[in-house]
């Protein structure tokens, strides 16, 4: 099945109360590992594409080719959107020429008439080459340069203005942080994403920084109104610590343990299960 665009999976979650996972690929082994563990448990997946990671992985051109031709030689039948992550205003145009069936704009950083006017014009593009389109309200912390943000929470308001353009899906702060949560994290503004949800009615929310929140908290989420839930991190600790464990192992030094197909298995078997229990928690296994 050739890739499709976020809204009619958003919609069905957003009636359904269960989300869609996002899953962010830095290379072919992710991608393989996100969409045959999609296809094995009949699930719907975003593929979520950082400008870093586009970069790394040859541009955004390579990227289409790669995920385009894995559809079809793995034989992919589930609903599959590849998604810009973060994207600048240069970045999401770029995507869109690409071959990308959905790119987020994130104008948070602008002052709210900037994002507004920028949002707009891209939602005007994304409608008529029948892309989705992500907008994001109150920018979503995270750790830079060893500063951990307390992750903002986003104005309901602000909310509203932006999905009132016609975006397919809102990413708003509501506490939640990229990366490695801190052990002092406030938790969740559940306060926040239900004014917000309030305010935007059936909009699919989107929850970032999905890494580390407790699956309870993660379940609340869900009942408020999101529909589509980011994860990154969590994979890469995953692929991180199977391959650690490879090497420590000492099975890179036995037999054609150097294979890079050997050496590179068992961290996309880990990302695999990442991606697994994810899907179980976001109860959209058997939604495709
Ligand atoms: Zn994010």
């Amino acid at each position: 099945m050739p890739l499709v665009n976020a809204k009619e999976m958003l919609t069905k979650a957003k009636e359904g109360h269960y989300a869609v996972g996002q899953f962010n690929i830095n290379n072919l082994e992710w991608t393989k590992s996100i969409l045959l563990t999609a296809q094995e448990m009949n699930s719907p997946v975003i593929l979520g594409v950082s400008e870093g990671a586009g970069k790394y992985m040859c541009g955004y051109k390579t990227v289409v080719g790669m995920v385009n031709g894995m559809l079809e030689e793995l034989k992919i039948t589930v609903p599959v959107a590849l998604h810009l992550d973060h994207g600048s205003y240069e970045g999401a145009k770029a995507c869109i020429a690409a071959g990308f069936s959905s790119v987020m704009f994130d104008g948070s950083h602008y002052p709210i008439d900037e994002n507004i006017e920028k949002t707009k014009e891209l939602v005007a593009i994304c409608n008529e080459k029948g892309l989705s389109i992500e907008a994001e309200v109150g920018s979503i912390g995270g750790e830079e340069d060893g500063v951990v943000g307390a992750g903002e929470c986003a104005d309901p308001n602000e909310c509203k203005m932006i999905a009132d353009l016609g975006v397919t899906m809102l990413a708003a702060g509501i506490g939640n942080i990229h990366g490695k949560y801190p052990a002092n994290w406030a938790g969740l503004s559940f306060e926040t994403l239900a004014a917000v949800q309030e305010k935007t009615g059936t909009m699919p929310l989107v929850l970032h920084g999905g890494t580390g929140i407790p699956a309870d908290m993660i379940k609340k989420a869900i009942s408020l109104g999101v529909s589509k839930i980011n994860v990154n991190t969590e994979c890469q600790l995953a692929f991180q610590e199977a391959t650690r464990k490879y090497i420590e192992e000492g099975k890179d030094l036995q037999g054609k343990g150097f294979d890079p197909r050997k050496l590179l298995a068992p961290g996309a078997e880990a990302i695999k299960a990442c991606v697994r229990e994810k899907i179980e928690l976001f109860g959209s296994a058997n939604k495709a």
